[in-house]
């Protein structure tokens, strides 16, 4: 037995780690109970972490084939997004979807059908997931797609690893013409204006808004919001390159700091500095290459460890339109009062989620750390109250303590998922840390 965790390092639980070489070795693995897939381990709870067993995928780095001509690609689903774009991206061609790390597998973002700064106008990951090969706890391989075992399909994408093993998948690429960003950074004074500059952005592709959580009274909820756009090749100059070389974290976090190295005025100070030069960048349009544009966090390695040894959490909600600023001005107000959050919040506009199990629904998302220490279970779950009665739910990726109750208010396709899994699954072979919280029979 190893102790695994999640990228939140939170829990940390005994599971039995095992790396398949071949895809019979993983159907082997996963034909006894309690396995399931792990990919780069950067969901944030226990959804990656098996029962019993945890396979992990990233071994299946291969790419298949891949067409210049349309932007396809047949891929072994331990492939990392950072390979994809590094190789494919000067070629080109972009994941359509990427989400706040490069660092995670194609099986996992397709099992938590990720959405990146353009879910608005865009859609997820799935959207762009033409087919699946699957290894089902029942010991078949199938492929699955919108025309062929397409219920396996809608509860794959988003299913968070439970209705099988994701082998390979066929998707589309986004064509670029660079690999530059034209950014535009707008400073909102408060959340009111956060949220009229996010509704007035919806035709840009990609938008976010960084939120000062720890900014009260007037100051509530201001933002910093980032718009971005491709930049054409004519719009750069003749000597520039058309693809900046994404570098690898030249920081990293060597251990784990105290847990009082993020205090109120840490987090203050920093914030302050942050929005400030954020502010005066405000305005005009800036060319930045795609990689802190779209990966700000990925140049400091092992960053989760500045939390300290017993980890943290992130809370993220989304709340549908109607009513939305309300609530999440009660839920800043909280957070602001307690002063622990860190400097990580982040507020966007989603659409449409696309598997029956994705968290996406039209409204606002915002993510918020949070230390593991003194009452902040208790305190989450008051947030979640708010969260349930807005009607809105919590991301599974990020998930490692919200109830039952709170996941089945907020995901109502959640018994037509659990019928499919069990046509897939008879004797439920996969169980998460995960599912054993909030799916399984007890
Ligand atoms: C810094 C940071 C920023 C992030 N930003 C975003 C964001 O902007 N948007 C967003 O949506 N998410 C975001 N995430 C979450 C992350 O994208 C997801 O958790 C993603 O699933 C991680 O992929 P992974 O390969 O690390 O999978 P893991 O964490 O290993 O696994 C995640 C889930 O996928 C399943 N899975 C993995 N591989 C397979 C497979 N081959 N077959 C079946 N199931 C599989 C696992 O069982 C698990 O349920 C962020 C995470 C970090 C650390």
């Amino acid at each position: 037995m190893t102790l695994v965790s999640g990228w939140g390092r939170f829990p940390v639980v005994d599971s039995e780690v095992l790396r398949p070489r071949s895809f019979e070795a993983v159907g082997a693995a996963v034909a006894v109970t309690g396995s399931v897939a792990r990919g780069n381990g950067r969901a944030y709870g226990d959804a990656a972490i098996g029962a019993v067993r945890t396979i992990g995928m990233t071994t299946f780095d291969r790419v298949r084939w891949f067409d210049p001509a349309t932007g396809r690609i047949r891929l072994e689903a331990g492939v990392l997004l950072s390979d994809l774009i590094d190789t494919f991206g000067p070629r080109g061609f972009l994941p359509f979807v990427v989400p706040g790390t490069r660092f995670v597998s194609v099986g996992g973002a397709i099992a938590a059908d990720v959405h990146g700064k353009n879910h608005h106008g865009e859609g997820g990951f799935g959207r762009y997931v033409d087919s699946i090969l699957l290894r089902t706890g029942a010991g078949e391989t199938i492929e699955i797609s919108r025309e062929q075992n397409s219920d396996a399909f809608f509860a794959t994408v988003g299913g968070m690893g439970l209705t099988g093993i994701i082998l390979e998948a066929t998707m589309r690429l986004r064509p670029v013409e660079t690999g530059w960003i034209r950014e535009r950074v707008i400073s909102a004074s408060d959340l009111d204006a956060a949220m009229r500059a996010l509704e007035a952005s919806e035709s840009a592709t990609y938008s976010v808004a960084w939120i000062d959580c720890v900014a009260r009274g007037r100051d509530l909820g201001r933002s910093l919001i980032y718009l971005g756009e491709h930049v054409r090749a004519d719009e750069l100059t003749e000597d520039a390159d058309r693809f900046p070389i994404g570098k690898n974290p030249h920081l990293a976090v060597p251990f784990d700091l105290p847990s009082m190295t993020l205090n109120r005025l840490s987090v203050r100070a920093f914030n302050e500095l942050y929005y400030r030069m954020g502010a005066r960048r405000a305005g005009g349009d800036h060319v930045v290459s795609l990689y802190p544009y779209f990966f700000p966090l990925d140049s400091i390695s092992d960053w989760n460890r500045i939390y300290g040894r017993r980890g943290f959490l992130q809370h993220q909600c989304v709340i549908p339109e109607r009513g939305a600023r309300a609530v999440l001005a009660d839920i800043l107000d909280r957070v602001s009062k307690r002063g622990d959050a860190s400097f990580l919040a982040v507020l966007k506009k989603l659409g449409h989620g696309d598997g029956l199990l994705s968290f996406p629904l039209p409204g606002y998302t915002l993510a918020l750390d949070f230390p593991v220490k003194g009452d902040i279970l208790n305190f989450l779950d008051e947030i979640d109250r708010l969260v349930v009665a807005a009607g809105g739910r919590l991301y599974l990726a990020k998930d490692a303590r919200q109830s039952r109750a709170t996941f089945e208010a907020g995901y109502p396709a959640l018994s037509r998922f659990n019928a499919i899994r069990k046509s897939l699954d008879p004797a439920s072979n996969i169980r998460s840390k995960l599912s054993q919280r909030l799916f399984d029979e007890v």
